[in-house]
């Protein structure tokens, strides 16, 4: 019996059909549910002629897993992983293991979504709760947000908060000189679209003279100095200015917070706290506000409210600032932020607790203090004699010889200038560092032992931290490595992540992430290089950044593409400040109009003020497509102003426009720019290219499209990619200010660490299998639509009555009829163990559901029945055999402790309740809180950790 198969025929199955979920069984049947012989023959159709893309994708044919992770194994070990005493701003650190491998590598954690269906998330937000309090602590401020992008642009976010809220008339923000040279580009990117004056200052000799709103300080500097500024705070504020305090958490351990230094606003970086360096990212920054300013905050804030049951809960707070609400009122367009890595830098100070902070901060200022003294001791100059973490040495003349020496021991030192040497400390510094970069100087002979005891603290005593901070008892009782152990699993388990059921998000494409994609982020050859290490080291990044640019000008049919913006958001601020800058190049000053369709996500608008744009909004008609006769008379009336349109494609409704290129040509004819928000790019991958079918610029969502994990809110990369005409404008590097267009990032390929993510998908999908994916997207999404047409109406569809990647069911007349809500059915879905839809974007009253590609089909129906068997429960509320107060859906999420309780008063059975459907019985999620209380926790506004006595009953 021999089976003479040549090995051809015997090789693995191809990544793709791990990574798309329905086999091809499975997709017959749904082809037959939906009515077509062939996936190809159900594109044919609902994709438009005019778009589709003729040919394969010209990208290397697919690798398997156990391939990919040898190439970047080889990629890897192109960087040289040295020693990192540069500082600015990134410093090495431990990630303690129980939180890389039961967080950071866990996917209870990272495959989260945003938590904004709070009943399933009280895991990431009590966890973002302790961030909070941890930056509100250490600051000495109020209120702290749950993380911004980058320490740049929370300082750029810091000035346009300060400019709203303050009451100083002048344009001016002061920055200190000493400020990081990366925030100051950022910040000069940030201030000249908004008219903002940038007026940098040594603030060492006080305040300058002359009108300011707010003024900078970094402390410590970027030189290492570290200085009192309170004294410049006053003279601010008796200018009627706000001060923004740059500051360093790990520092503020030992020194006062900045809140009692004067500062209204602290912004800063919380990647020493446990986040690897990633040469460059992500990490998450933080912002902290004095008490009234809360309500003009970017980004997420997490507060605490109540249930239906009066216990304790938390949710975002203030919703109502954030840009999906006010769209170009919002106060920023920050929307995916950096949820994963605060959760890390949370856990990390709960883990290390106070005093283990403490001895950390100890430690290095310990070995700054000893480094100093040696060079001292050697004759070479030390400049400031207040640091923290960083000495500057002067060398007139030996700079670069002494950097390159400490290369050559295996440090990377920072090169200030042919006079100046930066050398930081960190977590990571030891002895050896020490004696390798006094050899570096010319310093022998140098004997630790000895300074260690003779070296005197170089913190200035009037600076030394007199408040407290982590008092909360989280921070005091999770020490032992079991404890901290099964707190994290505690808070994971009250979670629904990708790891449990599918999550159907409309627009934000919740697709699998696979494992072998996610490996690679904690190689240390990836995740130890320093954002600014000297390009001979990096290697491995640069080709792997080459590549996924290369691939991704392919599959979007672009000629460049920028990995720089952290975030969709920033994406879409640097394609619009492209556009900006091509109009100025081209002597059209006046270019300001951006035309956004009424069913635009709200970030769209947010990026278009803040690039200096005005918006006007265009309307879009009965099917959800843009007006186009309104687009017509809005062109007319803007033609000499009109700069650019910015539209989703495929629309937020969920149809392929037929107008698409008719409205790209519009616009060009009219002189403006087309911009296409390539957020569902998994409805275009391999079929059609928004490049080549008529726009100039897109950003792209790799946390989205690219298998980039949501991370419960971020990380995210927001890559833009333009047509030719707009490669020079793409964002420039930010230590090297030759760039017409400035960075909109600290780092110059911003989110790095993770871009191996995206790398692992393309080359293992090949151009066959992205095809494939987004084919059986589109396929998911009208199998979805048509199981449950018959129950709820389908909002828009396009040719044949088909939708795109995702579709909308409409529950307005239904909550006119029943009164059941979106809401209602969302926290049903719980009790059936789902994390519900998007509720109400972009119309309210309407739920979208995106499948993707990987669930499979026993997964999509058992979505369509507790979507049906929920339909069912509303009917009963019609007929009035459900009460219309007190029903199953109005007494969703029903949690464990309400079932038992002994006092059940509900017209319904707990049988109702708990088990609706039969399956439930095999494994069920049980939700850890009631239905939250929104407009409670707004008025009673709590932001940090509440006292254990709130939970008592
Ligand atoms: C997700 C999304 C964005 C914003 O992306 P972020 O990464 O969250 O900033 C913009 N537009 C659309 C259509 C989106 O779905």
């Amino acid at each position: 019996m021999t089976d003479r198969s040549p090995l051809r025929d015997l090789s693995a199955p191809p990544f793709a059909t791990r990574h798309i979920g329905p086999d091809d069984a499975e997709q017959a049947r749904m082809l037959e549910a939906v009515g077509y012989a062939s996936v190809a023959d159900l594109v044919a159709v609902a994709v438009p002629e005019l778009i589709r893309a003729e040919g394969p994708l010209e990208l290397p044919g697919a690798a398997s897993e156990t391939e990919a992770i040898a190439e970047l194994r080889a990629l890897a070990s192109r960087n040289q992983v040295l020693t990192s005493m540069i500082g600015l701003g990134y410093h090495d650190t431990i990630t303690p293991a129980v939180i890389r491998r039961n967080l950071l590598e866990n996917p209870g954690w990272y495959t989260a979504y945003t938590p904004y269906q709070p009943e399933i998330s009280q895991g990431r937000l009590e966890a973002l709760l302790n961030f909070q309090t941890v930056i509100s602590d250490l600051t000495g401020l109020d209120v702290a947000g749950a993380s911004l992008l980058d320490e740049a642009t929370a300082a750029a976010e810091a000035m346009t908060l300060a400019r709203r809220a303050g009451r100083a008339k002048s344009p001016v923000f002061v920055v200190d000189a000493d400020t990081l040279p990366q925030t100051k580009a950022v910040l000069a990117t940030r201030a000249e679209p908004l008219g903002i004056e940038l007026a940098e200052a040594d603030l060492a000799e006080g305040l300058p003279d002359g009108e300011l709103f707010a003024v900078l300080v970094q402390y410590p500097g970027a030189s290492g100095r570290l200085k009192d500024f309170r004294a410049v705070a006053d003279e601010a504020h008796a200018r009627g200015a706000l001060v923004v305090a740059a500051a360093d958490l790990l520092a503020l351990t030992l020194t006062e917070a900045p809140g009692f230094l004067g500062a209204d606003i602290a912004v800063g970086s919380s990647q020493r706290f446990g986040v690897p360096l990633g040469f460059g990212g992500p990490h998450a920054a933080y912002m902290s506000v004095r008490e009234g300013l809360q309500r003009q905050m970017p980004g997420r804030l997490v507060g605490v409210s109540q249930d239906a049951d009066g216990r304790p809960a938390y949710r975002l707070a203030l919703q109502t600032r954030e840009q999906h609400i006010r769209r170009e009122k919002a106060t920023s367009n920050i929307c995916t932020a950096q949820v994963l890595l605060a959760v890390i830098a949370g856990m990390y100070a709960v883990y290390h607790g106070p005093e283990g902070l403490r001895l950390i901060a100890r430690r290095v200022h310990r070995h700054a203090a000893i480094l100093a003294a040696g060079l001292r001791g050697g004759g070479v100059e030390v400049v400031h004699d207040a640091f923290f973490d960083t000495v500057l040495a002067r060398v007139p003349g030996r700079a670069a010889g002494v950097v390159s020496a400490a290369r050559d021991r295996g440090v990377n030192l920072r090169l200030v200038d042919a006079d100046h040497v930066g050398v930081t400390c960190d977590e990571k510094t030891t002895g050896d560092h020490l004696t390798a970069v006094w050899e570096a100087f010319g310093v022998d002979g140098v004997v630790l032992d000895d300074l260690d005891t003779a070296a005197s603290d170089a913190l200035p005593a009037e600076l030394l931290r007199t408040t407290d901070y982590l008092t909360h008892p989280v921070f005091h009782s999770h020490r032992s490595e079991t404890a901290m152990l099964r707190y994290l699993r505690r808070l994971q388990d009250k979670d629904i992540a990708l790891d449990r059921s599918m999550i159907p998000l409309g627009s934000c494409t919740m697709k699998l992430n696979a494992t072998t994609e996610m490996e690679p982020i904690t190689w240390p050859e990836l995740a130890g290089i320093h954002p600014y290490a000297p390009a001979d080291q990096v290697g491995g990044y640069l080709a792997l950044i080459g590549d996924l640019e290369r691939w991704l000008a392919e599959v979007t049919g672009y000629d460049a593409v920028s990995l720089q913006p952290n975030a969709g958001s920033q994406g879409e601020f640097a394609g619009l400040l492209a556009i900006r800058a091509y109009h100025r190049a081209n002597g059209e000053l006046e270019r300001d109009v951006c035309l956004i369709p009424s069913s635009a996500h709200g970030t769209n608008a947010a990026s278009a003020v803040m690039a200096g744009m005005r918006v006007v909004v265009v309307a879009c008609d009965d099917q959800g497509n843009v007006d186009v006769a309104d687009l017509d008379a809005k062109i007319a009336k803007h033609r000499d102003r009109l700069a650019a349109i910015m539209v989703t494609y495929p629309s937020t409704h969920g149809v392929y426009e037929e107008t698409i290129t008719a409205i790209c040509e519009r616009v060009h004819e009219a002189g403006g720019q087309v911009y296409v928000d390539g957020a569902n790019l998994n409805a275009l991958v391999g079929l059609a290219k928004p490049g080549a079918f008529g726009a100039d610029v897109s950003h792209l969502n790799l946390h989205k499209t690219f298998c980039i994990p949501h991370g419960g809110g971020g990380p995210g990369v927001g890559p833009v990619a333009v047509r030719a005409h707009l490669a020079p404008y793409l964002p420039g590097h930010p230590l090297e200010d030759d760039a017409p267009v400035g960075p909109v990032s600290a780092a110059p390929y911003g989110s790095a660490g993770i871009l191996p993510i995206s790398w692992a998908y393309v080359r293992m999908m090949g151009g066959e299998g992205l095809k494939a994916a987004t084919e059986q997207a589109i396929l998911s999404a009208n199998y979805l639509a048509r199981r449950l047409a018959p129950h709820y109406p389908v909002l828009y569809t396009g040719r044949e009555g088909l939708v795109a990647h995702e579709c909308i069911v409409d529950l307005r007349q239904i909550t006119k009829e029943t009164g059941v809500t979106v809401d209602d059915v969302a926290k049903r879905l719980v009790d059936y163990g789902f994390h519900a839809p998007t509720m109400s974007f972009p119309v309210a009253g309407t739920l979208m559901i995106e499948p993707t590609e990987s669930e499979d089909l026993a997964e999509l129906d058992r979505f369509c029945d507790a979507m049906i068997a929920i339909r069912g429960e509303i009917a009963k509320v019609a007929s009035g055999a459900y009460d219309r107060a007190d029903n199953p859906l109005r007494g969703a999420p029903h949690t464990a402790d309400c079932l038992v309780a002994d006092d059940w008063k509900h017209p319904y059975t707990r049988t109702e309740a708990a088990y609706p459907v039969p399956a439930l019985r095999e494994g069920k999620y049980w939700s850890p809180v009631r239905r939250i209380d929104q407009a409670y926790g707004d008025r009673n506004l709590v932001c940090s950790c509440p006292p254990l006595e709130a939970y008592e009953d």
